[in-house]
């Protein structure tokens, strides 16, 4: 008898058909012998709705009733789905985040997950239950309520997974795995059977959203197989693995892009030592994770620093922005939200040159403005203007032969 973890998303739990669905998904698991824990999502679109319905109360809504508010979408899912099990004449019990004791950080809205105890779960499965949990949220020790950032059900799962020892954990999804993009987007996309954490590491932080990054952190620390597949039909996905687990070596693994990306100039300050840190140091105390940054060289004393913040930190950064460009005497701040930012990925690309200039040459043939560029060993990253995003997309996923029929490119 294995111990399952499988966790669904918005898409696959969108309406009580869908979810009577999973539910007979998740029996036939059961009825095999296997205990099984299973994770929701909010139905599609919940979240997102909660989040609209925050702004019209407050500019930058309260961290804290935030999480309030947010942690409602997938107590709705538990809660239905544990009465579809039932009705089915089986057993289940559903579990919010401070029900299991899912321990976090006081990082409202982005929280971290410090300790699950899993005594109550494994109480429950050994009386025969499907246990079912609530993903995306936690609590604090002081009892309050937690969510663990956007995508945050698959970190629930895959850490879940962790810490009850599971024997495996399936994240079922609205596409059959990870591809070489966005299907969605661009028809030619070819499914990865298998992937490095590390691969699946940089395609998750440059906008894949098909897993959440913190989930394939702790898989890759407790070296967790993590199965990526489709909710609706029944052929393999793709597996998430070591590295000595992947027999093709890609030079480029996948083409990513992200639109939750905002650019902010402070313009004209003075050119001094001190300065990068009095404007980075604020707002990484609010918590927002600076992307790229460029300090344009300027002739006299004075500079130019721009950057990129996440889009839905955007105003938090702003105001933060606006008071340290006032206290440093920096004659502007610009800003733009209508950017989205393109990457190739790959660690095949440690060994090859050229890669970054084809993708300008490619986007260029295109005529699309690059805006900022940002390289590391294993991906090229550029900000473009946001409805360009699908065009440049499609372009450099086919110029890098990562199409349906693209054979993979030996290192
Ligand atoms: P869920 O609600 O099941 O968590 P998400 O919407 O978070 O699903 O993630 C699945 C989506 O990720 C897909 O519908 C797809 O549009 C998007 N996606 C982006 N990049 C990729 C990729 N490289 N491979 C697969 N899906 C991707
Ligand atoms: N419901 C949350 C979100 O939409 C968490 C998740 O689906 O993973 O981001
Ligand atoms: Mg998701």
């Amino acid at each position: 008898m294995a111990l399952v973890v499988q966790k669904f998303g918005g898409t696959s739990v969108a309406d009580t058909d869908k979810i009577k669905g999973v539910v007979d998904r998740v029996l036939k698991v059961r009825d095999q012998g296997n205990d099984v824990v299973v994770v929701l999502s909010a139905m599609a679109g919940e979240t997102n709705r909660f989040v609209e319905l925050a702004s019209k109360m407050q500019k930058i809504p309260d961290p804290r009733e935030m999480d309030v508010l947010l942690a409602s979408g997938e107590q709705v899912t538990v809660a239905l789905f544990a009465m579809g099990v039932k009705a089915r004449g089986g057993k289940a019990v559903s579990l919010l985040g401070d029900q299991v004791r899912i321990l976090t950080d006081d990082t409202h809205t982005k929280a971290r997950i410090r300790d699950i105890d899993t005594g109550k779960i494994k109480k429950l499965l050994a009386d025969g239950n499907v246990v079912v949990v609530a993903g995306f949220q936690g609590v604090t020790d002081d009892g309050d309520l937690t969510t663990l950032g956007r995508g945050g059900s698959d970190t629930t799962a895959v850490a879940l997974a962790c810490a009850l020892g599971a024997d495996s954990c399936e994240i079922f999804t609205d596409v059959e795995g990870v591809f070489t993009t966005d299907p969605n987007i661009c028809s030619s996309a070819r499914k990865i059977d298998r992937i490095t954490y590390d691969e699946m590491l940089e395609l998750a932080s440059l906008g894949a959203k098909v897993l959440d990054i913190r989930s394939v952190g702790i898989a890759k620390k407790y070296g967790l197989p993590v199965h990526v597949r489709s909710t609706f039909t029944d052929s393999d996905g793709t597996w998430v693995v070591k590295e000595d687990e992947v027999m093709e070596s890609r030079m480029v693994s996948g083409v990513t892009y992200s639109k939750n990306e905002a650019r902010i100039t402070v313009a004209r300050v003075p050119d001094t030592p001190g300065i990068a840190a009095r404007i980075f140091t604020p707002i990484s105390e609010a918590g927002i994770v600076v992307d790229m940054i460029i300090q344009n060289a300027r002739a006299g004393e004075m500079t130019d620093m721009t950057f990129t913040v996440p889009r839905t930190d955007f105003d938090r950064a702003m105001e933060i922005v606006r008071k340290v460009a006032d206290e440093i005497g920096a004659e502007r701040v610009g800003s733009a939200t209508n950017i989205a930012k393109v990457s190739i990925v790959g660690v095949g690309m440690r060994n090859h040159a050229g890669i970054a200039s084809t993708a300008f040459k490619v986007l260029s043939d295109e005529g699309i403005n690059i805006r900022m560029i940002s390289t590391s060993e294993i991906k090229v990253s550029c900000v473009i203007e946001e409805k360009y995003t699908e065009l440049a997309v499609r372009a450099l996923h086919d110029a890098f032969g990562l199409g349906d029929d693209a054979p993979p490119v030996e290192e």
